[in-house]
This record gives structure tokens, C-alpha cells and sequence, in this order.
């Protein structure tokens, strides 16, 4: 039964293609107080509240799969800084850090209300947290989010490292709408003392206008950096996509995470939970199993790990992402802030 069920400790996650799954990302939430353009359309209608997981059965999700090997937590969104009550579900799960079950729980965030929670997440245990910033300039900030101000997620990123919090900076790269800010913000990364990740934007969900218009493959980012700083390979690896290189002289590495120009699906080890407990197996692909049914039908949590079971043994051998047809329709019709990037 819920809460008494022990699953052997020998039943690790493994999916059919050998790959151990022990990273889950975990999506609190599907709305944001940011409209991101590449990732939302301006007007978004998000999921009625009811439809939401509570944070007890959040709480109990991810509780399992820690119970089968899951090592790194990440909660993501939409914003999860917006979910109300999201600390205290951080509080809860800090204990599986505190039981050695867990290495790792962690956040994707805006950074817009980071400012006022970082002490809290300090306190529950996180370590390490990824803010999104695309821009160092404000109007162009406004402009890419549609509706975020620059200034309080700076003062997140400061109010995180102050309360002994490390922060990764990841940036969307985005042709004609933020190359130039690229040297800027790893300038910006390198004399704050963190680590910046680029990634390409995916296909994922209509959003007003074309993305074709904007990809920029990550080969010319780098090329850009290289005009200014020289950088050499690293074994560095955060159990993320990311591969890293390090800047020569600033100790820094930077991350590059490119979905469609390489594909990293061989060593994917992870597994993503949408707010209303849909488990979708790949990023890139529709199959998905629905374990908030299986939690409210029952306490019991060997059906509930009989459900996981049976998801993990349909995990795909990877995605189909392509963005090099003009006007072609997304590759998954959700958005991004349903299933967490
Ligand atoms: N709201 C939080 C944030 O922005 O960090 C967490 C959720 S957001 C969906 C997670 C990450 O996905 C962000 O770094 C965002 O830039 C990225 N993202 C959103 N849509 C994307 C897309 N279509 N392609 C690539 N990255 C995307
Ligand atoms: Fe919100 Fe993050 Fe999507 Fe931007 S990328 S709209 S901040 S969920």
C-alpha cells in the first residue's frame, strides 16, 4: 500500500534499449508570468487548475521514482516559482537528499520571483539552479518575453548566489533576435563566476510565427566565441544533454545543447512529468502514459509502480526533430512549458 510498499532496491528503471533512466524532470505547472516567443503563442489558454496534480500526489510521483533509482530531480514548468505552495513540495522532497536517495534536486527557472524564494531553496537542500536569460538588454528582454523585466531576475541571480545556490545561466540562441548578445552574455557569465549553456530552439508547440525564421545552429555561436575566447574540449557532464568546453584562462565552461544539429538520444537517461502526471518518455515524441489515473484509482503503490514499469518499457529509441522545412508544422504539437524543457 501507499507509503508502506518498499519496491526492492534492486529494480532499477531500465529502459529496452539499456539505457538506466535516473534523471525526471518534473513540470509543476504549465503557466508563467512570461510569454517567451519561441516557446508560447501571446495568448495561451493553460489547464484548468482541477486538471493540476495537488503537491501530495507530486509529492508521491516523484517519492516512487526515486524509489527505483532516480537520482536528479528537476522542476521545471511553465515558471514553477509561480505554483503556489511549490516550497513546501521542494521542503518535502529534500529529505530523499537528506536519506542519500537523491544527489540531486534542482530548478529551472525566469529567475523573476527568485529573489524571494532562493533562502527557501537554500534551506530545502537545493545546490544548483538554471535561470533562463536570453538578453542582457532590457528592451530586448521585454520584447522576447513579451512581458518580463530584466532588473529582478538579476537580482534573482544575485539573491540565489548569495544564498550559496550555484547558478548555470541557459540562453536560447536565436538568429536575428539575440546574436549579438552572445559575447555579452558569456562575458556577463564569466566575470559573475557561473557556467552558461546555449541551446537550439526545438519545435515544440505553435507559437505566433515561424521558428525556422529564428533557428541558429549552435556551430555559429560557437565560431562567434571563438573570435574572442579559445576554447578546448571538457570530459564535464551534469547528467544533462549539455556537452561542455572550457574558456582558457577564466576556469569557466560553456554548454552547448543541440537537439537537432547532433542528436544526443544514446545516452538519454531521463523521463519528464507534465502538472496533470502525463509521463511523457521522449521530449520529441507524443507517447506518453497517464499516471494520475493510476493515483487516483489507488494507495496502492505497486500498481503505481506497475504503471511506471510499463512506460519505461515504451521509451523510444529517440526523437524525430527537423526544423530545416520552412512553414512545416511543429514536431510536437505541446509546448514546451507543458512537458519542462
Ligand atoms: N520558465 C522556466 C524557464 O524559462 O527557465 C522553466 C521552463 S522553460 C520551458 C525551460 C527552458 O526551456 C528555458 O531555458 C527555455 O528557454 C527553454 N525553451 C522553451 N521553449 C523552447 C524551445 N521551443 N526550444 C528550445 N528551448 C526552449
Ligand atoms: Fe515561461 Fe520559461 Fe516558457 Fe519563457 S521559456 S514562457 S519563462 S516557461
Amino acid at each position: 500500500m501507499h507509503g508502506t510498499f518498499a519496491p526492492p532496491q534492486d529494480s532499477p528503471l531500465v529502459d529496452p534499449f539499456a539505457r538506466r533512466i535516473t534523471y525526471l524532470r518534473v513540470s509543476v505547472t504549465d503557466r508563467c508570468d512570461f510569454r517567451c516567443q519561441y516557446c508560447m503563442a501571446e495568448e495561451m489558454t493553460f489547464l484548468p487548475k482541477a486538471d493540476l496534480l495537488t503537491l501530495e500526489e507530486l509529492d508521491r510521483l516523484c517519492s516512487a521514482f526515486v524509489a527505483r533509482g532516480v537520482r536528479k530531480l528537476r522542476l521545471t514548468g511553465g515558471e514553477p516559482l509561480v505554483r503556489r505552495g511549490l516550497t513546501t513540495l521542494i521542503s518535502s522532497l529534500g529529505r530523499h537528499l537528506k536519506s542519500g536517495a537523491l544527489d540531486e534536486l534542482t530548478l529551472t527557472t525566469n529567475g523573476s520571483q527568485l529573489a524571494r524564494f532562493a533562502p527557501e531553496l537554500a534551506a530545502a537542500g537545493v545546490r544548483r539552479v538554471n535561470v533562463s536569460l536570453d538578453t542582457l538588454d532590457p528592451d530586448e528582454f521585454r520584447r522576447i518575453t513579451r512581458r518580463g523585466d530584466l532588473a529582478p531576475v538579476l537580482d534573482g541571480i544575485a539573491a540565489a548566489r548569495a544564498a550559496g545556490i550555484a547558478v548555470k545561466l541557459n540562453t536560447v540562441a536565436l538568429k536575428g533576435v539575440n546574436e549579438e548578445q552572445i559575447l555579452p552574455l558569456v562575458a556577463f557569465a564569466h566575470e559573475a563566476g557561473l557556467d552558461i549553456t546555449f541551446i537550439e530552439t526545438m519545435p515544440m508547440g505553435d507559437i505566433d510565427g515561424d521558428r525556422t525564421d529564428h533557428y541558429l545552429p549552435l556551430d555559429a555561436v560557437r565560431r562567434q566565441i571563438e573570435t574572442r575566447y579559445t576554447l578546448a574540449p571538457s570530459a564535464y557532464r551534469t547528467g544533462g544533454p549539455a556537452r561542455y568546453m572550457h574558456v582558457q584562462g577564466s576556469g569557466r565552461r560553456i554548454g552547448f545543447i543541440t537537439p537537432l544539429s547532433h542528436n544526443f538520444c544514446e545516452s538519454c537517461n531521463r523521463v519528464r512529468l507534465t502538472c496533470t502526471g502525463t509521463l511523457y518518455l521522449c521530449l520529441g515524441q507524443d507517447d506518453a502514459a497517464d499516471l494520475r489515473a493510476v493515483l487516483r484509482e489507488t494507495d496502492d503503490d505497486r500498481v503505481l509502480h506497475a504503471a511506471i514499469d510499463a512506460a519505461i518499457a515504451r521509451k523510444p529509441k529517440g526523437h524525430d526533430f527537423v526544423i530545416d522545412r520552412p512553414g512545416a508544422a511543429p514536431a510536437v504539437k505541446r509546448h514546451m512549458n507543458t512537458t519542462g524543457g
